[in-house]
């Protein structure tokens, strides 16, 4: 007796899916597709949609495309020979008649379709040839001893492969019988439930698995249904308790504290050629309150393309090195990289400060030397790209970390990062995103960060000018890229590939290039793309930079950050194919001089509708938050953080968007009870096996 008991307590986390009847060791593997490892996760895997099994439609009032149980007296079954062999059965009923229809059939069935039979069907109705047909229903034939219809909606749940939805509604069955407060404890104390009408999560589980027959459908389908909230509200708190905690545990470790040298900054300052904008001193002066103090920063830096995040992140590794420590800024391309080396080298190489590079591409001496240099401090500011993180960089004494153009990086490296310090010292950290990110996002993927926002450009600019063209009209395009270079301008000529392959990208980029160059041969074109190697890259990049080249063609490989204010005119061939941040972004490589700039969106016809509001988008706004927000919607969290591969902030319940009214009750709650032991509780049930998001 005891025994039994005790085995009912177990908590559900616990017990894996072999212990339900009938999960031997292929069916578990064939789970685990599903992330269902536990009795728990199958209790967490919610359905998709209901089907309404509990009530009869009557054969008169069916509509098309309608998930229905009828009832009829067979009529006729005959076998007919359309474009496919097919089965027909005619069925009726006081209030009107429907055909089912069946493409794979036996004799033995056809003979128990006999004139008169009672049939129960389900299935989805659709307009076929002979009126509205089934196609396929599930079926029984009634007689005395029926089996009764349905009490509860029939849930459909996410499915894969080799499982079909009886197998899994009878494993998510066979759990809730088991389920107890004991095995899978209220996490949500009364005070924490007051934000989701006090409903309690064995109460949500049993309705959303097997709801009553009058359930609002509508409200399920949309995940607005309170149980549903219920259990979103408790994801979402798991993740931000979980950054909590880990942000909890970088901040328990001590950083360098950098303290202000005005005469240093000021110095710097009265060499640039320009004055910082408020923004800039204002968010300069966020991260100065932050370094001075020996808790380790981490600041989220938002800035719409061309807002000056560079120099900030210039002052900030200053700061480190008039205190004498190293400043590593790691950048996501060769190029970038290699942009903020020459810029960096400028400014800092006046003042007797070292910058030195370190990229994947570099030769083994280079590279020998550079890790050298870093690693005896005589690096001071350190510039590179992912080579950074590799394990054999070891600092001398890094004080400073700026990660630009973090949406390129997943957490895990921003976090490998966070090793690279010396002597129990933990650099600060400072990331730089290249698109805002929108609010809901932000409080949900970087509640470990704080943030400071660049919310002005720099004085001069003027807004690019966005057109969207149809490719039919490409020769009219190519006539005025020839006009601009004739004036002195330069261009931009952006080639798109469906494709995630380099070499296909860079073999569209090369015909390009040649039939333009072919086009205007009163023009210099270059070519620039992923395959062409690191120097020639950055001879191109030079060429262009200085004037020496009219037309650059190019890959998006130029998306981020690069810098040449006397471009002013961009064509993006086929930009139906890009995400809104990717298209921003890359419109942010113009309208960066006082030259009104114009961009072209060369689109290839028909337009998905997706494709056409993003288009839209672009030609309405050049507001990076706004564009941001869109993007959202079109795409989904996932996509926009571009974590979709690595399923981080991949909900089983919530969703950004549309639970977005629930965040603010989740800050609240989650800096309550943070520190209390069922914090662990309520991040460890959701984020489990993907803790990895917090470790430091
Ligand atoms: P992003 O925020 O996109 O990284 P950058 O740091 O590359 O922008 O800056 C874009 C351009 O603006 C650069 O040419 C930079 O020199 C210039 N810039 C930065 N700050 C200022 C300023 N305060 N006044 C004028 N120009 C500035
Ligand atoms: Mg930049």
């Amino acid at each position: 007796m005891t025994n039994i008991k005790a085995n009912q307590d177990r908590l559900l986390s616990e017990r894996p899916v072999t212990e339900l009847k009938g999960v031997g060791a292929s069916l578990a593997a064939k789970l685990t597709k599903l992330g269902l490892y536990t009795l728990q996760d199958c209790l967490f895997h919610l359905p998709a949609r209901y089907q309404d099994r509990t009530r009869v439609t009557p054969l008169g009032s069916l509509q098309p495309l309608q998930d229905v149980v009828v009832e009829g007296r067979v009529r006729g079954c005959d076998i007919v020979f359309g474009k496919r062999r097919s089965m027909l059965c005619v069925i009726d009923d006081d209030t009107g008649r429907l055909s089912l229809r069946f493409y794979h059939f036996s004799n033995a069935q056809k003979q128990r379709l006999t004139e008169g039979t009672k049939i129960r069907c389900f299935g989805e109705t659709r307009r076929g040839s002979t009126g509205l047909e089934m196609y396929h229903p599930e079926y029984q034939l009634l007689d005395e001893q029926n089996e009764s219809l349905e009490e509860s909606l029939t849930p459909v749940y996410p499915a894969t492969e080799g499982i079909t939805q009886p197998r899994l509604r009878n494993l998510i069955q066979q759990s809730l019988a088991l389920l107890s407060d004991q095995n899978l404890p209220e996490l949500l104390d009364e005070s924490l439930r007051q934000h989701v009408n006090q409903v309690s999560l064995l109460d949500a589980l049993r309705f959303l698995h097997a709801p009553p027959s009058d359930a609002p459908l509508s409200q399920l389908l949309e995940g607005e249904h309170p149980y549903q909230q219920r259990l979103a509200f408790e994801e979402l708190l798991a993740h931000h308790l979980t950054l909590l905690q880990a942000r909890a545990e970088v901040q328990q470790h001590r950083a360098p504290e950098l303290l202000y040298h005005s005469d240093v900054i000021h110095h710097f300052r009265s060499t640039l050629p320009f004055t910082l904008t408020n923004a800039q001193q204002r968010v300069f002066e966020e991260i100065n309150a932050d370094i001075c103090s020996s808790k380790p920063m981490l600041r989220l830096v938002q800035g719409d393309v061309g807002s000056g995040k560079t120099l900030v992140a210039a002052l900030s590794a200053l700061q480190a090195v008039s205190n004498g420590y190293q400043a590593a800024i790691m950048a996501p391309t060769e190029i970038l990289a290699e942009q903020h080396r020459i810029n960096f080298s400028l400014w800092f190489e006046a003042l007797n400060i070292s910058v030195c590079a370190l990229t994947g591409r570099q030769k083994v001496a280079e590279k020998r030397a550079s890790l050298e240099a870093i690693a005896n401090g005589q690096a001071q500011i350190v510039i590179g790209t992912h080579a950074l993180i590799q394990d054999d960089v070891v600092f001398n004494n890094l004080g400073i970390m700026v990660i630009d153009e973090q949406h390129r990086f997943g957490v895990q490296q921003r976090l490998a990062l966070r090793q690279k310090g010396r002597d129990g010292l933990f650099p600060h950290q400072l990331i730089m995103t290249a698109t805002p990110i929108p609010r809901t996002l932000a409080m949900s993927a970087y509640a470990d960060l704080d943030c400071s926002v660049i919310d002005e450009l720099p004085p001069g600019r003027t807004p690019v000018e966005t057109v969207v063209i149809s490719q039919q009209r490409r020769d009219q395009v190519v006539a005025r890229v020839d006009q601009a270079c004739q004036e002195g301008r330069q261009a931009y000529w952006v080639c798109t590939l469906i494709e995630e392959s380099e070499v296909l990208e860079a073999q569209a980029a090369e015909a390009s290039a040649v039939a333009l160059q072919a086009a205007l041969p009163n023009l210099r074109v270059g070519l620039i793309h992923g395959r062409i190697k690191g120097p020639e890259k950055e001879a191109v990049m030079t060429q262009f930079k200085q004037g020496e080249l009219d037309l650059l063609v190019a890959t998006t490989v130029i998306e981020v950050g690069v810098d040449v204010p006397n471009a002013s005119l961009m064509i993006i061939e086929n930009p139906e194919r890009l995400g809104l941040a990717q298209l921003h972004q890359l419109r942010g490589r113009v309208g960066r001089g006082t030259a009104v700039s114009h961009c072209v969106l060369l689109y290839s016809a028909p337009l998905s509708q997706t494709a056409k509001s993003r288009l839209q988008v672009m030609r309405e706004s050049s507001d990076g938050f706004l564009i941001a927000e869109r993007d959202l919607e079109i795409r989904g969290p996932g996509e926009v953080l571009g974590t979709r591969q690595t399923g981080e902030l991949q909900f089983k319940v919530a969703d950004l968007q549309r639970d977005a009214h629930l965040l603010d009750d989740i800050h609240a709650a989650a800096a309550l009870i943070q520190h209390q032991p069922q914090a662990q509780l309520i991040s460890q049930r959701w984020l489990g096996r993907n803790a990895r998001y917090a470790s430091v």
